[in-house]
């Protein structure tokens, strides 16, 4: 794994042609769109917070076929969805897309960071990624309902969620479900 505070330096002599069309068609149709303008960089949180592969630096990266690089760095899993680049982008490369598929890619090579992973295991087991068990006992102390109004308290719902997940990858690499929480035979979409 990179540090944040590492530079990566890039081996252009070991370019992938496939990458660019792999990203295309796990949802970053746009990216050759790109101009390298810098717009979304300078709106990006995990930028700010300097992690070292942003928005505009992967889409960069992938054009020079990095995909080592790429799948050795976790930076892709700091994005915060918040969209501010695709909303800036003078081109509708929509980056946030981007980062979606280079995660895409990186599940389907394990290369995902163990925090991530139990993320994804919570989300199917509850349906929120983040979400603390004795956290029901404090939402009743200060007048909440035991669980938020989302997909937790609403059994149907979560098989509904959980069948959408069993047809995902994650599904196929054994990242989901938990070890001995197999998916109840009811769920259906
Ligand atoms: S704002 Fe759009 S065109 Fe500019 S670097 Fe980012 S993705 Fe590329
Ligand atoms: S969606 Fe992700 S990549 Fe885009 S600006 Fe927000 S944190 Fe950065």
């Amino acid at each position: 794994m990179i540090s944040e505070s590492e530079n990566i330096v890039f081996n252009l002599s070991e370019g992938e042609p496939r990458f660019v069309a792999q990203i295309k068609e796990l949802g970053g149709e746009e990216i050759l769109e790109c101009i390298q303008c810098g717009k979304c960089a300078a709106v990006c949180p995990m930028a700010l917070a300097g992690f070292p592969i942003f928005n505009k630096k992967l889409i960069q990266a992938i054009f020079l076929g990095a995909r080592e690089a790429l799948l050795d760095d976790s930076s892709i899993w700091a994005c915060q969805s918040c969209n501010r680049c695709t909303e800036i982008c003078p081109r509708d490369v929509r980056p946030f897309e981007i980062i979606l598929a280079m995660r895409r890619v990186a599940v389907r090579e394990f290369a995902v960071p163990a925090m991530s992973v139990e993320g994804l295991k919570s989300l199917y087991d509850v349906g929120h990624a983040v979400y603390l068990k004795d956290s029901g006992q404090t939402r009743q102390k200060v007048g909440l309902p035991e669980k938020p109004p989302s997909v937790i308290a609403f059994p149907k719902a979560l098989k509904e969620l959980q069948a959408i997940l069993h047809q995902s990858a994650l599904w196929e690499i054994g990242i989901i479900p938990m070890e001995g929480n197999e998916m109840a035979d009811t769920c259906e979409v």
